[in-house]
């Protein structure tokens, strides 16, 4: 049965886990890798949400739950009002245009025995919703012109393009169907510096435009700082600050965003930065550290930091951290 919500928000997502099971030999005991552990967010209409962190920690799994490529183990997903967190594969089907991405890999993400055209037009052929092939053919047209190509590239085929060009056909092919949300994993690390401002300038346009609403996914804090309206980082499966964009990048609270931040490098260069340096790699999803998992990293860990996770300390409407820094510091005020 279809479970309604009344949300103006495109996407819900509420204490979301997504767990892969393993087992270490034959007989070895059954464990857990705990990609997604209790990931909470919501996007409004229009609204862009950067999620960053170092790879590893849960960013592209968020991505594939959010759009039911892989099993959930708890939580829920509402999207355009609508509880899909439960929905079968055939439930899906109509439900799969409201979703809509834009993978990292312009060249792996193109078939190259297919022709422009037929690659922006198959969403629209699977989903059956052009009269005509006339139809279909204006819509692709309309479609490579919004993205900046042009309407002979419809008869080429993908190899033919750059990498920069490649990933327009791959928006292209994402607008298709008029999405609810757009999830983009990664989509200008693959491409040159000087080519990513370019895709991301026309991310930004289409979403003006379009009304267009974004789950932007990246490793890069410049490249999430250049498109994003707010800001969730994210360490070892949860997120730990999430913030608008301007106060998270002005104003970092926790010291893994602090870290993250210290080391993208100023355009002042008079400006005195202290580079953080954190120690040893992002532990293994399989046994995450006790209490606060980032402590085994973390500079200002305190003897509640091994026992406790922090709880979410709400700084403003939009920022809210999860650091025993502040929950300490609330108890004290
Ligand atoms: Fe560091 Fe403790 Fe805050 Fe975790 S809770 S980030 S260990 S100060």
């Amino acid at each position: 049965m279809i479970q309604k919500n009344k949300s103006p928000a495109p996407l819900i997502v509420k204490d979301l886990k997504v767990y892969y099971p393993v087992r270490r030999g034959l007989f070895g005991k059954l464990q857990h890798v705990k990609a997604l552990d209790g990931v909470s967010f919501e996007i409004a209409k229009g609204e862009t949400f950067g999620v960053v962190g170092e790879s590893g920690c849960g960013k592209s799994t968020l991505a594939l739950a959010i759009a039911k490529l892989v099993k959930l183990t708890s939580g829920q997903i509402i999207l355009d009002g609508e509880d899909i967190s439960h929905y079968s594969a055939s439930q899906m089907q109509p439900v799969r245009k409201k979703i809509q991405m834009i993978f990292q890999d312009p060249y792996a993400s193109l078939n190259p025995r297919m022709t422009v055209r037929d690659i922006v037009a198959e969403p629209l052929i699977i989903h059956n919703v052009c009269k005509s092939s006339k139809e279909v053919d204006e819509k692709v047209i309309e479609l490579l012109r919004q993205v900046g190509l042009d309407d002979y590239h419809a008869n080429r085929y993908a190899h033919q393009f750059s990498g920069g060009q490649r990933q327009r056909i791959g928006i292209a092919r994402s607008l298709a169907l008029d999405p609810i949300l757009v999830i983009a994993d990664e989509p200008v690390s693959a491409l040159d510096v000087s080519i990513q401002s370019q895709v991301l300038n026309l991310l930004s346009e289409l979403k003006k435009h379009m009304h267009l609403t974004y789950l932007f996914i990246a490793h890069d804090l410049s490249v999430v700082e250049h498109i994003s309206d707010r800001v969730g980082v994210m360490y070892l499966g949860e997120f730990v600050e999430v913030s608008d964009r301007d106060d998270l990048y002005n104003r970092p609270l926790h010291p893994y965003t602090q870290a993250l931040l210290s080391a993208i490098p100023s355009i002042d260069p008079e400006e005195k930065k202290e580079r953080i340096i954190l120690e040893g790699n992002i532990p293994s999803p399989i046994n995450a550290p006790s209490g606060c998992k980032f402590h085994p990293r973390c500079r200002h860990c305190m003897p509640i930091c091994k026992e406790l996770s922090p709880k979410k300390s709400v700084i403003t409407d939009k920022h809210y951290v999860y650091c025993h820094l502040y929950t300490e510091k609330d108890k004290k005020e």
